[in-house]
């Protein structure tokens, strides 16, 4: 578990917490995330997804102080890149990357050429949970874009939740949004985006894993194709056993690592 200043919240508390901000707008949680959590507020945005960039936008507005990060497996596209210089100008800040502990070339060494290929949960693990353990490391809570309605395992989760995995708060803005709000948002509000969400890609993730997917197709299908896995590891619960853990394998992986 990443080490982090934090002390867990009673769950009595937490669930007061996530009930009393149900009926609140994005802008309201994140308004009292940064009264309850700042210092030591921290937002995840990949740039690869259209969640994150509205609340990047907001955070902006809100405050400016709170540090947004990413993960830079060395695997993003040239467009993801390319969105996050744009953003950093546009907003005037700079968003702090955290990479793997070994180099792809390192990986390939150590496990083989493609390993995404043969076990995608296991470079996850390496490239991505790792790292994110490292950005949340001294934070006491993270600022996540997820949604309930991106997948099934997403659909039941508190908008401000004690997160096992990394121990500190998560909150959840967006949970009660939609997709259709979430552009509605950054249309309006001309919030910049993935231009690879124009190309048929509405998830976007690392090159090795990322596929533009057919119109009326789930947005997810294009991520890990052709393996039974919908999640990074980032958002799933510790010690849930199931297709989208990383397992034993993959904490085995980042110890070596
Ligand atoms: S998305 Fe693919 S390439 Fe990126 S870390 Fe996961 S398995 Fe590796």
């Amino acid at each position: 578990m990443t080490q982090t200043t934090e002390q867990q919240p009673s769950t009595a508390a937490l669930a007061a917490a996530s009930a009393a901000l149900e009926g609140k707008t994005p802008e309201e949680i994140l308004q009292w995330a940064a009264r309850e959590y700042q210092p030591g507020l921290t937002l995840a945005c990949s740039f690869g997804g259209p969640s994150g960039m509205v609340l990047l936008d907001m955070i902006m507005q809100i405050d400016r102080g709170v540090e947004v990060f990413y993960l830079d497996t060395d695997f993003l596209f040239p467009e993801t890149y390319k969105l996050r210089d744009a953003v950093a100008k546009k907003y005037d800040f700079q968003p702090v990357g955290y990479m793997s502990l070994i180099t792809p070339v390192e990986q390939a060494a150590k496990y083989g050429d493609a390993l995404w290929g043969r076990d995608p949960d296991k470079c996850c693990a390496i490239r991505k949970v790792e790292p994110n353990e490292r950005a949340l490391a001294g934070k006491r809570a993270w600022i996540s874009g997820i949604r309930r309605d991106q997948t099934k395992q997403r659909a039941n989760m508190d908008i401000v939740e004690w997160d096992e995995k990394f121990g500190l708060v998560k909150i959840n803005p967006l949970a009660n949004w939609t997709e259709a709000l979430v552009w509605k948002y950054i249309f309006d509000n001309g919030v910049p985006y993935n231009e690879l969400h124009d190309k048929n890609y509405p998830s976007i993730g690392c090159t090795n894993c990322t596929k533009a997917v057919l119109p009326g197709e789930d947005p997810r299908s294009g991520r890990w194709q052709g393996f039974d896995k919908t999640e990074c590891g980032l958002h799933v619960p510790e010690g849930q056993t199931n297709e989208h853990d990383f397992g034993p394998e993959g904490r085995e992986a980042m110890a070596q690592a």
